[in-house]
């Protein structure tokens, strides 16, 4: 705030201020908390310095399956915004911000795009079966496994996948959700946040084109692409790749040995070599996976979390360009 002050005789003639020369004086940043990292970077290329941001699951966490703490509720006591995802990511959240008595504003920065429903791998298999598939005869464990599958599977029938931010576009609704609500809460500096969405909005579209143009340069039979959990599917519905996973939408549920043949099956039947594990996952199901085939592990992504501030995506902007390298490298060669 200091530095702020002595400047401002400096850029007094600057429209910021001008337009707003009584938020320059504004003591106490406004206190935001972020249900997890990739919205915490968001908040913070918006809010800047008038911002002071906690994020509750943080870098390499998984929000899926995390456990509050009791620093979690007095942070959301104590916060004037509170920024959410939604469509059920954040499972554990309305419980705790009911108990901690949160009297601010909430966003929910999916407000506005377009879910993607969740497709059933089941009804994928007897598809296949119906076309005649034929390659389970050459699988010495497929049909088995498949046999097993009415028993323990636990999808959720019809639910909306969460992990819209594995779209820019989608990154660019959730910008200007995030804008227009620190603008609400502290509309003194709302020309700044404005500005600053904009800026950073048109960084994500720049970025948007260039990582459709990179896929794009690769042949569409090529792009197919394991990972451990389906947290791609906005990324390939944007982008035009086939992402297969074992697990379904949650780290929660535990993938099925039908689900891992099935996988299996299709690595060997259409020749995938890119296969990847997540910074939120265990490696245990992927390293599986490619050891029962040919494919070797491609490298990491950055599905529900940032890496840390040393790590190759401490936010949002480097994760999606790490993805989108470590992608186009892998289904780029051969
Ligand atoms: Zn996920």
């Amino acid at each position: 705030m200091l530095n702020r002050r002595t400047l401002l005789g400096a850029v007094a003639g600057v429209a910021l201020y001008a337009l707003s020369p009584l938020g320059a004086f504004a003591a106490e940043p406004l206190k935001v908390v972020a249900s997890f990292s990739i919205l915490g970077d968001m908040v913070q290329q918006i809010g800047k310095d008038h911002v002071a941001v906690t994020t509750l699951v943080g870098p390499d966490g998984d929000a899926h399956v995390y456990e509050p703490t009791p620093a979690d509720a007095a942070n959301i006591a104590a916060a004037d915004v509170l920024v959410v995802n939604g469509l059920d990511f954040e499972t554990w959240l309305p419980r705790l911000v009911a108990a901690s008595g949160f009297n601010g504003a909430e966003v929910v920065a999916t407000t506005g795009i377009t879910p993607r429903e969740f497709e059933d791998h089941d009804e994928d298999d007897h598809d296949e079966a119906a076309d005649g598939h034929d390659d389970h005869d050459h699988d010495e464990v497929a049909a088995d496994d498949h046999d097993q599958e009415e028993a323990g599977h636990d999808h959720h029938h019809g639910s909306n996948d969460p992990h819209a931010w594995q779209s820019l576009a989608n990154g660019v609704i959730y910008a200007r959700n995030i804008a227009t609500a620190l603008a609400k809460a502290d509309p003194d500096n709302a020309a700044a946040y404005e500005a600053n969405a904009a800026a950073y909005i048109a960084s994500l579209e720049a970025l948007d084109a260039e990582v459709k143009a990179a896929f794009a340069a690769i042949p569409a039979e090529r792009r197919k692409v394991v990972t451990s959990h389906d947290a791609f599917g906005y990324f390939g519905a944007a982008y035009g790749i086939e992402f297969i996973a074992p697990t379904g939408l949650s780290t929660e549920a535990e993938a099925s040995a039908a689900d891992v043949a099935r996988i299996i099956d299709q690595i060997k039947a259409e020749h995938i070599t890119a296969v990847f594990v997540e910074n939120i996952a265990n490696t245990k199901l992927i390293d599986q996976i490619a050891s029962e085939t040919d494919a070797t592990v491609g490298g990491e992504l950055y599905s529900d979390a940032l890496s840390g501030p040393d790590g190759p995506a401490p936010t949002y902007v480097k994760m999606f360009e790490w993805n989108a390298d470590e992608l186009t490298k892998a289904l780029g060669t051969s």
